[in-house]
């Protein structure tokens, strides 16, 4: 339930109302707009009788929300959600630019893929230490010891992480991660989800391999009931019938999620195409269809990567597409 309240509400009726609510165990969560303030209400909303708060001074207008996500409803809130990370802001207009390889697998690679892309604008630096792979006989990435490579990358460059969780379990080596990724793979695990929820790191939940909207939309919300707001949904292409791809870029995402939800989206052109030259024009497509960012994946040895590389790009690649989505960003800003 929502209830929107009148330009500047009377202080005292207002706490009234939110102490009134919280007695009938109601989650209260406010957004203050430029124009109206919002309460999102959160809890068993069945028992609460709208046309009593309706009929109160302050409210402006009272209504039902038929979906199961609430808190990251844009009913709820609004205003677009910006994630800051470090020196960096995700979402409200931004173009977040995630760039590295698909697994850390040494201290040079690393450093060098960091130092790479960062020349060329990206905003925070990509690279897998647990990897979730389809076969237990590929490499599982380096683990903690990725981690901690990661961290050498950014003290040399100053490039937030981002980096994929696998399991709760590995959690207390995340605390000094910038982003949590949370894999398409693990999308659903709603353990992780919920411990996720109580702690204040960002997180970025990439789409399931066949998950709908609203099933990602509730695996965001599992965070959020946590307490943990700061959550960014990332498209990574979903399973069709089609084999070309390795997966379907569902840039339609962008539209829909936008209309759904207040958080930044993030496109993944590097899982979805499969194959690094597909990577630059699916990047340009999701910057014209008002993504907020993409996470890229660059190597500068494809051929020998460790994983991904069919579909990594070279950094100088990254470098010239980087420039064209910066081009087309602020064309769209200025022209919007
Ligand atoms: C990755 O980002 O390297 C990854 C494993 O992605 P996804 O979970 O989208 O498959
Ligand atoms: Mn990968």
């Amino acid at each position: 339930m929502i209830v929107v309240l009148k330009q500047n509400p009377d202080a005292q009726q207002l706490s009234t109302l939110i102490d009134w609510l919280k007695e009938k165990h109601i989650e209260v969560h406010t957004s203050t707009g430029e124009l109206h303030t919002i309460l999102g209400l959160v809890g068993d909303t069945a028992a609460i009788d709208a046309d009593l708060i309706s009929a109160l001074d302050i409210v402006e207008d009272v209504k039902r929300v038929q979906e199961p996500y609430k808190n990251a409803n844009r009913k709820f809130h609004p205003e677009n959600t910006v994630v800051t990370v470090g020196d960096t802001q995700i979402g409200g207009g931004t173009l977040t630019l995630m760039a590295g390889p698909c697994s850390v697998e040494s201290e040079e690679q690393i450093v060098a893929i960091a130092k790479s892309v960062k020349a060329s604008g990206a905003t925070l630096l990509r690279g897998g230490a647990f990897k979730p792979r389809t076969s237990p006989y590929s490499f599982q990435g380096m683990g903690a010891e990725g981690l901690e490579l990661l961290k050498i990358a950014r003290q040399e460059t100053g490039l937030p992480i981002v980096t994929e969780i696998m399991d709760t379990a590995q959690l207390p080596l995340f605390k000094d991660v910038d982003v949590i990724q949370v894999g398409a793979r693990n999308m659903q695990n709603f353990d992780l989800l919920k411990q996720l929820g109580r702690q204040e790191k960002p997180v970025m939940i990439k789409r399931g391999l066949s998950a709908t909207y609203e099933e990602w939309l509730m695996s965001a919300e599992y965070v959020m009931a946590g307490g943990n707001h700061n959550v960014i949904l990332c498209e990574r292409g979903v399973r069709t019938f089609e084999s070309y791809t390795r997966n379907m870029l569902d840039l339609g995402a962008v539209p829909v999620l936008r209309k759904l939800t207040h958080l930044p989206v993030i496109i993944d052109p590097s899982h979805a195409a499969g194959k690094a030259w597909l990577v630059p024009q699916l990047s340009v497509a999701a910057v014209a269809a008002g993504c907020d960012g993409l996470i890229i994946e660059v190597h500068n040895d494809p051929e020998h990567a460790a994983c991904d590389g069919p579909q990594s790009i070279r950094p100088e690649t990254f470098a010239e597409v980087a420039k064209k989505l910066h081009g087309l960003h602020n064309y769209l800003s200025e022209n919007a």
